[in-house]
C-alpha cells in the first residue's frame, strides 16, 4: 500500500507504522501535491471529496496499488451544509482518505497549527487512518448502517456500515466531542447512539483498535502488496 501525503511527511510516517502494525501490510510513502484532486468548494473555503474518475486515474499511475491519501485540506462530501458536510475522511475501492484538517484543535475547527498535544494529534490521525482503510478489508455482516441526524434541522447523512462495539476503531465517529443531545445523534441501526466523539472513542478504544469480530473479518486483496 501507499501513503500519498501532501507533504505530511511525519504524520505518514506514524501512520505508516500503526497500520502496518495493525493490518500487518507492506506501505511505502510518496510525498506529492494533489492539484486538482479535490475539487475547490469556495463557499466553504473548503474542498469537495474526489470524483471515482480522479481516483481511476490516479490508480493507473501506482498500477492499482491501494492508495491512502493523506491530506491537509479541509473535506466536504457534499456543498448542502458547512456545519453537517465537512468530514474526517472517507473510502472507496482504490483510494481511501484521511484529512487532518480538523484533528488539530479541542473542538473540530479546521486549524493549520497544532493546538494539542502532538501525541493527542498522531493517535487520532492513526485511528482514521485505521478505521478508513479498514471499511475497505474488514466484511460487514456484523457491522450496521451509521447516520448522522442533526436534531435541529433534521439534516440526515448517510456514514455507511460500521462496527456497533464501541471501543473498535470501527465504531463511527461524527466529531471530535460527541455533540450533545441537542445538536444530533448516530444513528447506528436500531439505535440512537451519543457517543459518537473522536475524544471519546480514544479513551475507550482496545489497545489493538479493532474488536474481535472486525479482527476475525479482515481479509486483506492483492491490491495492498
Ligand atoms: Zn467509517
Ligand atoms: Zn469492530
Amino acid at each position: 500500500m501507499i501513503i500519498l501525503h501532501e507533504h505530511l511527511p511525519q504524520e505518514a510516517e506514524h501512520i505508516a507504522e500503526i497500520v502496518r502494525q495493525i493490518y500487518n501490510i507492506p506501505i511505502r510513502l510518496d510525498d506529492q501535491i494533489l492539484r486538482n484532486f479535490f475539487p475547490a468548494l469556495l463557499k466553504f473555503q473548503g474542498h469537495l471529496t474526489s470524483q471515482p474518475w480522479k481516483e481511476d486515474t490516479l490508480s493507473e499511475i501506482f498500477s492499482g496499488e491501494k492508495i491512502l491519501i493523506l491530506t491537509p485540506r479541509d473535506l466536504y462530501c457534499n456543498d448542502h451544509s458547512k456545519d453537517d458536510d465537512w468530514i474526517f475522511g472517507y473510502s472507496r475501492e482504490n483510494v481511501a482518505v484521511v484529512t487532518v484538517a480538523r484533528m488539530k484543535k479541542r473542538d473540530r475547527q479546521p486549524s493549520e497549527t497544532l493546538h494539542i498535544p502532538e501525541k493527542d494529534y498522531l493517535k487520532r490521525i492513526a485511528t482514521l487512518a485505521v478505521h478508513e482503510i479498514g471499511h475497505d478489508i474488514i466484511g460487514r455482516e456484523h457491522m450496521q448502517p451509521a447516520v448522522w441526524i442533526n436534531t435541529k434541522t433534521d439534516y440526515k447523512l448517510p456514514l455507511g456500515p460500521h462496527c456497533t462495539d464501541n471501543r473498535c476503531a470501527m465504531y463511527e465517529v461524527v466529531d471530535i466531542q460527541a455533540p450533545s443531545k441537542e445538536e444530533g445523534y448516530m444513528q447506528l441501526g436500531e439505535e440512537k447512539k451519543y457517543d459518537a466523539g473522536l475524544n471519546d472513542l480514544l479513551e475507550r478504544m482496545y489497545p489493538e483498535m479493532l474488536c474481535f469480530p472486525c479482527k476475525e473479518a479482515v481479509n486483506i486483496p492483492e491490491r495492498y502488496y
